[in-house]
């Protein structure tokens, strides 16, 4: 049995303003107040699993011991066939630089390493979206979003961030980089996740 959520105040165990700022529109109509992570002085724990679930529950597990609050964290990233999964769980790594996250490096990565396997076209790839609900009492629920589509190269688009340029989602003519933000969050792993999330606890 899923758990419903109860409590009239939720943490999201997120350092992004615009991940908390979706996550307070999303609980609005169920009048739960959102904390951020920053607002309770948390620190960022280190991702140290090898799975998107594994690094979600790392954060969502860190909020609740530092707090006492129910936490709900996620953890996201491009799955990529053609790389066997890869970038995966790493895929802010591949951007990073010793000047910050650079995207266009990590797509053009990304590509190059497609070519030198000769990976088959169409490349196919998927954004996934993990939402793991954590209790003070150790109960845990775990949302797993995902949206399928193709890599193109080269990129399109300038609307975005991370990898919506290279991704052209299934049945689509358009990357993410070139939707609007409402078109794409109709669509995204995100909003798969959390959908299924309202449905399980607090629909
Ligand atoms: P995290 O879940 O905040 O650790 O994000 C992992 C990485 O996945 C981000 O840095 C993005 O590059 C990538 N990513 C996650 N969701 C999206 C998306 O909707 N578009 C593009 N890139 C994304």
């Amino acid at each position: 049995m899923t758990r419903r959520f109860e409590e009239d105040r939720i943490l999201v165990a997120t350092h992004n303003a615009g991940k908390l700022e979706e996550m307070e529109q999303l609980f609005h109509p169920f009048r739960v107040s959102v904390v951020g992570a920053k607002e309770m002085n948390l620190g960022e724990p280190e991702e140290t699993e090898t799975t998107f679930v594994g690094n979600a529950r790392i954060k969502a597990r860190a909020a609740v011991e530092a707090t006492g609050l129910p936490a709900l964290a996620d953890d996201s990233g491009i799955e990529v066939d053609g790389l066997d999964g890869a970038p995966g769980v790493y895929t802010a790594d591949w951007a990073e630089t010793p000047n910050g996250r650079d995207f266009m490096l990590a797509m053009t990565r990304t590509h190059s390493e497609l070519q030198d396997r000769k990976a088959a076209q169409p490349w196919t790839a998927r954004f996934c979206s993990t939402l793991v609900l954590a209790w003070p009492d150790g109960h845990e629920e775990i949302f797993a979003g995902t949206v399928e589509g193709t890599l193109v190269w080269p990129v399109r688009g300038k609307l975005g961030h991370g990898y919506d340029p290279m991704f052209q989602p299934l049945g689509h003519e358009r990357t993410f980089a070139e939707m609007s933000a409402d078109e794409k969050n109709a669509i995204s792993h995100r909003a798969d996740s959390f959908k299924k999330l309202i449905a399980g606890c607090f629909g």
